[in-house]
């Protein structure tokens, strides 16, 4: 396809005055690597596959392309991007209204877990762009209360995961693309792509531009990857106990890989008077609201989730993350550990290895080209 024109500034893009000033009062000063690639291409109106390591700003590149297209002298929905978790969803909604600041962007985040009524007043009032989960989407669709009409773009974010064949998204997306106008742009992003992933988005994307990263090339050189043999499964509490104190200098995100060792975790480290937090899909949504409130406010310091967190939501001050159980997916490795070292920043994973690991470790440091060694005995050395 040809070289791709690299824009080094956000000047250079030559966006709306009103977006630029966005941009600026947000406090980003220059674009990164993915956003000097792909803000032009979308512009430009082709389809686009983004692909870039976590943490490197591909909200941003989606969100600033979309910003300069959509008409303000309309109220009409004219993007709709969905992702695979509320909390992501609404996310984005926010970063959406912040770049947006200066343009009087109206933007609205459409997930499950919360009354109808909220998105019909919202929905029917008129919105420019909906950030949504694509349960919740593709029913106020059917409700015809989410008009797709004068849809211009399409964005599927953490893209893989949507159209993964286990995790029942797929479908939903199909029937979302089915109702929306044929000429729609696409774009596509995520820090992980696989092959397969690529040629499903053939059905329903032409002559995409395909900015990929090498697979050796995802992994981030900020972040530090350990591991801690804890031969079996009961001594991964102690070890957690153990350094508790190192989770707190900073914030810390534990992953377990099911919502009762979440739940079973918290507890016991509760009883031991460790403060924790913990979140899961099972949980209420206000509870959910709620935890997620007081991580991202600093309130609380520790957090353990399953990989309802793995992707895409971004919070600075997360410095460490634990994979108190390893992931049974190899993707989702380098998603939870992108959870920390967002933009640049310095990272520690570590992850404990039981026995029954073993293999699973060999297979990611294979994936990923990466060495994931002994956790150093001195604690400090981490931060
Ligand atoms: P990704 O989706 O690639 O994992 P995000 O879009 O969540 O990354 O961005 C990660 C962090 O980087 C966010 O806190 C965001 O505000 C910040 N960021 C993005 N682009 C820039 C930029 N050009 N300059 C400074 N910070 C940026
Ligand atoms: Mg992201």
């Amino acid at each position: 396809s040809g070289k791709l024109k690299v824009s080094p500034t956000f000047e250079s893009m030559h966006l709306k005055e009103d977006l630029l000033r966005g941009v600026y009062a947000y406090g980003f000063e220059a674009p990164s690597a993915i956003q000097s690639r792909a803000i032009t291409q979308i512009i430009s109106g082709r389809d686009v596959i983004a692909q870039a390591q976590s943490g490197t700003g591909k909200t941003a590149t989606f969100t600033i392309g979309m910003l300069q297209v959509i008409d303000f002298k309309s109220r009409e929905l004219q993007s709709l991007v969905l992702s695979p978790t509320r909390e992501l969803a609404k996310q984005i909604s926010q970063v959406v209204g912040n770049l947006g600041d200066y343009m009087n962007i109206s933007a609205h985040a459409c997930t499950g877990g919360k009354a109808m009524q909220t998105d019909t007043k919202k929905l029917t009032h008129g919105c420019h762009v909906v950030s949504g989960t694509p349960g919740r989407v593709l029913d106020m669709i059917k409700r015809r209360i989410l008009n797709t009409r004068h849809l211009k773009m399409l964005i599927l974010d953490e893209a893989d995961e949507l159209l993964s064949e286990t995790l029942g998204f797929k479908q939903q997306i199909y029937d979302i693309f089915a109702k929306l106008p044929k000429s729609v742009q696409v774009v596509v992003v995520s820090a992980t792509m696989s092959k397969d992933i690529l040629e499903i988005t053939k059905k329903f994307m032409s002559d995409p531009v395909k900015i990929l990263v090498k697979r050796d090339e995802i992994s981030l050189e900020g972040i530090k990857q350990y591991h801690v043999n804890v031969d079996r499964e009961e001594w991964k509490f102690d070890t957690l106990c153990d350094l508790y104190d190192s989770l707190t200098i900073t914030q810390c995100v534990i992953f377990c890989n099911t919502k009762k060792v979440v739940d079973w975790l918290s507890s016991k480290l509760l009883q031991a008077n460790f403060a924790v937090a913990s979140m899961h899909g099972d949980m209420k949504q206000e509870d959910r609201d709620r935890v997620m409130n007081d991580f991202r406010s600093g309130t609380s310091r520790v957090l353990i989730s399953t990989d309802v967190w793995a992707r895409g939501i971004d919070v600075q001050q997360v410095s460490l993350v634990i994979n108190y159980d390893l992931p049974d997916n190899l993707e989702n490795y380098i998603h939870r550990i992108g959870r920390s070292g967002r933009f640049g920043r310095k990272g520690v994973a570590i992850n404990f290895i039981t026995r029954d690991d073993a293999q699973g470790l060999k297979a990611i440091e294979k994936h990923y080209s990466v060495k994931i060694r002994p956790m150093p005995a001195n604690l400090a050395e981490l931060s």
